[in-house]
């Protein structure tokens, strides 16, 4: 075990691998209390949806949207999708 400083309350704690210093290291409390916030019991809706690549017809720039691109049909990038 490796002594580590929890990013949360301050506490001093021990974690299992050695604590990176570009992550931060939380004690067993409040990384509960992260991973209880963050996933909401099991993955929430925001963030799986599936993307697909496409190219913004307006500046060529490869970029993502939530569905699937139909030929002929002009896609945008998340800047030009507004101004349209
Ligand atoms: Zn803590
Ligand atoms: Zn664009």
């Amino acid at each position: 075990m490796f002594d580590a400083v929890c990013a949360d309350c301050g506490q001093t704690t021990q974690v299992p691998f050695q604590p990176s210093g570009d992550r931060p290291v939380y004690c067993r409390d409040c990384f509960q209390k992260h991973r209880s916030e963050r996933g909401g019991g099991g993955g929430g809706p925001r963030g799986d949806r599936p993307m697909y690549d496409a190219v913004c017809a307006t500046c060529g720039q490869p970029t993502q949207v939530p569905f699937r691109p139909t030929e002929g049909r002009p896609v945008y990038c998340r800047e030009h999708y507004k101004r349209d």
